[in-house]
This record gives structure tokens, sequence and C-alpha cells, in this order.
């Protein structure tokens, strides 16, 4: 099972290689010649001390260190490891003046693999499977970090008005879309698994720091939001160990640390929601910025020619379907940026795009399923449109 699992991890990991080249101009799957890089000094070895050791999982799917010699472009060396965590395929880059350690990727995969202990619905042993065991039973006691997760997730529930709800889970494994079980359930199952969700039911009491689920057979589920948060504790771990200069991507959330060196901004590539992989629609310039796109590209199935996408309507209890094929989101927050594209995904485009507008420190952009592409106005002299199949429409009037 485990070689079966690895030798999909490598296939992918080709696709998702050539995916990344639209990260930056100068990214990772640049034409510039790959090191196996043993000889090249690892000053930053400098930062860890011996008794600090990371220890990843064996069965933690990664690669070994790609380097690449950026020094005609950035002047920097481009340390890469990559992993499959978290249901997802994950990349991170670091520019630098020498290679990056193997430790420092040691403790970036440790790390994420700490949080899917403690966030996946599915592990039996997380944080979260046991507040959904003890659902109508008693509350329970959570880690600083998981607690923020939920006031986050809550945040986002209340702004979308439950549009967006971490209760969601009994409709996310009624659906199974992702997996291999996914089908469309009957009209009596979605009723059901809908009379469950509402986010007003997780009860948080702030003095012992406990979450308790008012009903039996509740569930929560943080899959839309915990990606964006998990990228920013990442980024987190980067500068604390002294590297300014980064891309985190974890399955299509990308977040860029620090500016490119010897350049503005970073070029990261927004995804053809009707396109492969690697296919994109434009390129957004960004800087120390967040970006994260939900699609309907992402997990589905196709039944009698209808696409069965991921992300629910909690109201419906079934797939969004409105005018959007996808959305991005542009923040300074990774968790606010995956919290927004689910929400402003099922808010659809003009209750999303005025909620956009009312805020400043975000930036959206909405593809529609007739190749509109529209974002708020802070994009104007960001975005350039690569892909002549769409239409570069800008805010919507
Ligand atoms: P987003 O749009 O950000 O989120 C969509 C997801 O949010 C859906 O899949 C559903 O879970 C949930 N959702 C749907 N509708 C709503 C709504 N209206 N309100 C709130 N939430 C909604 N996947 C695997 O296949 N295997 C794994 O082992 C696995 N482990 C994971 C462990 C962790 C800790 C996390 C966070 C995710 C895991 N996943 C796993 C899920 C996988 O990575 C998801 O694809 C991802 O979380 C969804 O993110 P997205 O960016 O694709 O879409
Ligand atoms: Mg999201």
């Amino acid at each position: 099972m485990k070689r079966k699992i690895a030798i999909l991890f490598v296939s992918v990991l080709l696709l998702f290689t050539a995916c990344q080249s639209q990260e930056s101009e100068t990214g990772d799957n640049s034409t510039d010649e790959a090191n196996t890089s043993t000889d090249v000094v690892t000053e930053a070895t400098m930062a860890y001390t011996d008794d600090e050791n990371f220890d990843v999982p064996a069965d933690v799917v990664r690669s070994e260190s790609t380097v690449i010699d950026d020094s005609n472009k950035t002047g920097r060396l481009i340390t890469s490891q990559e992993s499959y965590q978290i249901g997802t395929y994950i990349k991170i880059s670091i520019y630098d003046d020498y290679q990056a350690p193997d430790k420092f990727f040691d403790e970036i995969f440790y790390t994420i693999d700490n949080y899917e202990k403690m966030i996946s619905k599915n592990i039996v042993t997380s944080e979260v499977d046991k507040i959904n065991e003890m659902a109508g039973v008693e509350p329970v006691a959570v880690s600083d970090d998981l607690w923020e997760l939920i006031q986050y997730g809550l945040e986002y529930s209340e702004i979308s008005g439950g549009k967006f709800d971490i209760t969601i889970g009994p409709l996310v494994d009624l659906w199974g879309i992702g997996t291999d079980e996914a089908h469309i359930p009957t009209s009596d199952e979605i009723q059901e698994a809908m009379s469950l969700i509402d986010y007003h039911n997780v009860v948080l009491d702030e003095t012992n720091q406990t979450v308790y689920l008012t009903h039996e057979d509740m569930k929560l589920d943080l899959g839309a939001i915990a990606k964006g948060y998990i990228a920013d504790a990442i980024k987190a771990v980067i500068l604390n160990r002294g590297f300014d200069a980064a891309i985190i991507n974890l399955g299509g959330n990308v977040l860029t640390v620090g500016t490119k060196p010897n350049s503005d901004s970073w070029a990261v590539g927004v995804r053809d929601p009707n396109g492969g992989q690697s296919d994109i629609v434009g390129i957004l310039n960004l800087k120390d910025n967040s970006i994260v796109s939900s699609g309907v590209y992402e997990r589905f199935f196709i039944e009698d020619n209808v696409r069965y996408h991921h992300i629910l309507n909690p109201y419906t209890g079934y797939p969004e379907q409105n005018d959007l094929a996808a959305i991005s989101i542009i923040s300074e927050k990774s968790v606010d940026g995956d919290g927004l594209s689910t929400s402003l995904f099922v808010m659809g485009l003009e209750d999303g795009f005025a909620y956009a507008q009312s805020r400043d420190d975000i930036e959206v952009m909405f593809i529609t399923y007739d190749n509109k592409i529209y974002y708020t106005d802070g994009l104007e002299d960001k975005f350039i449109l690569t892909n002549t199949l769409y239409d570069n429409v800008g805010a919507l009037e």
C-alpha cells in the first residue's frame, strides 16, 4: 500500500512541479540547472541546536532537496522540498545565499504533521475527532492553536451568514466528495445531515478553553480554513529561522514570504478552472501576500453531465451552483484567504463582490462559468491576463 502511495506521489510530484512553475517567473521549475548539492554550504544549520530534533513520521511521503542556482536572476539559491500531507501536495521553496538544511524541512513537515494530528476529523486521536465524538455529551478541552482556529472558523461562519459553516461535517461525510464513496445522497439523508448544521450550536467556554457541540452526531469540519492557518504557521517557522524570502504552497494555498530578491514582487499564476493543473488564466504580482483559491475543479465527480464539487451550500445541502467556477483571495494572512475563499464562493458573485469591496485588507478575483474575470480595484495593476479565452472585466459594476 505504501509503495502504491509512493509511486502515486512521484507521478503527482511531476505534475505538481509543473504547476509550481507559475508561482514565480524564476521559480522552482525554471530552466536553471538543478543540483543535488551535497557540497553546498548550509550555514543556516547554525540556527539549530543539537538537541532540536523534529521526528517526521516515516509514513510522511516527502522528497529530498532540490537546489537551483538562481544567481543570475535573484542572486540566491532556491532550495525546495515537497511532501504529501493533509490530503494535499505541499512544496516549500527557500531563497537564500545558502542551501536550506534538511533539518529546516524536517521542522516544516513535522509542524504540518502535528497540525494534521490535531485538526483532521479522520484521525481518531485528533482533538477535532474528540470534539465530534463528545457531541451532545460533554465539552472537550482544546489546545491554544485549535482554539484560535475555531474562533476564525466561527468568525467566517458569522460573516457569511452561515453559508460557510464549520459544523458542515455531517454533510461533507454524507456526500464523500473526493473519496471513493462519493455519491448523490437521498433527499432524506440530506435533510437529516442539514438538520445537524448550525455553528450557533458550538459552545465555547473561554475560562476552561473547551468546545462543545450541543447535539449528538454534530461534526466540526475545518477543511475549508485549516490549510490557511497551517500556511501562516509555516511562514512563522520560516521567519523564525531567519529566512526572508520563500514560497509556501499547500495544495493551491500559496503564501509568499518577503519580497522576491532582486525583484519587486512574486509572480503567482492563477489556475484556469477549465484547464489542467498547470494551466493558468493570468499572473498576479504579489509581495508578502497569501493567495488562496477555491473552485469547482478541485474535488468533484460527474453524474448525468452534472458536476458535483466539494463546496457545499449548508442551506440547500447540495454543492453550490452559481455563476462561479473559481475564486481567489489575496490577503496578508492565509487563514483569512482560506476562510473567505469558501465563504465568498457560496455567497456568489454579487454578494461576494460587495463584501470584498467593503474590506480594504483583501482583494478578490472571481472567475465565472462564462469565462469572465472580475476583480476588486486593488488588483488592477497587479493582474496580467495571459489566457485569451478569458475576458478581463475588472470590477463588477
Ligand atoms: P476549500 O474551498 O478551502 O474547502 C472546501 C472544503 O471545506 C470541503 O472539502 C469541505 O471539507 C469543507 N466545506 C465544504 N463546504 C463548506 C461550507 N459551506 N462551509 C464550510 N466548510 C465547507 N483530504 C484527503 O483526501 N485525505 C486526507 O487525509 C486529508 N486530511 C486532511 C487533514 C487536515 C488537517 C485538513 C485541514 C484537510 C485534510 N484533507 C484531507 C482535506 C483536503 O486537503 C481538502 O481538499 C482541503 O482541506 C480543502 O481545501 P480546498 O482548498 O481544496 O477547498
Ligand atoms: Mg477555503
